[in-house]
């Protein structure tokens, strides 16, 4: 069974898609906690980072490197921005498909909630 951001991935349900290529899906957050909210996933499912081998290690830079690019196409890098994964129920993560948050475009408060 697909998770609900391999559909999106895959084109099966709709987003507002600001990147794709071969290995990654970058998309605008339904629920947006700051001016920019941006998901940036692999398109291979993994649950969480706790499953994440040594061998992803070149996919998750490239997620951090996306998520970089996206900011500086959106306007976001000169006043910067914030990057989160979360991880399984303490952390907050309710979809099980690895995905980090780009958040931007306001000042970010410290310690998150
Ligand atoms: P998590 O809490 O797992 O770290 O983050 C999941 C994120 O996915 C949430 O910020 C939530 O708003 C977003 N989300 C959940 N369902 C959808 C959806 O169908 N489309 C989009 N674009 N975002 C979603």
């Amino acid at each position: 069974m697909s998770t609900l951001f391999e559909k999106i991935a895959a084109g099966e349900i709709p987003a507002d898609i600001v990147y794709s290529d071969d290995e990654i899906v970058a998309f605008r957050d339904i629920n947006p906690q700051a001016p920019t909210h941006v998901l940036i996933i692999p398109r291979r499912p993994i649950p969480t980072v706790l499953d994440l081998e040594a061998g992803d290690a070149e996919l998750v830079g490239r997620m951090v490197l996306v998520a970089g690019q996206i900011a500086r196409d959106v306007g976001v890098d000169a006043g910067g921005y914030r990057l989160v994964f979360n991880c399984k129920e303490d952390g907050g993560q309710e979809v099980y498909h690895i995905h980090l948050h780009l958040l931007g475009g306001r000042k970010m408060s410290w310690p998150p909630g």
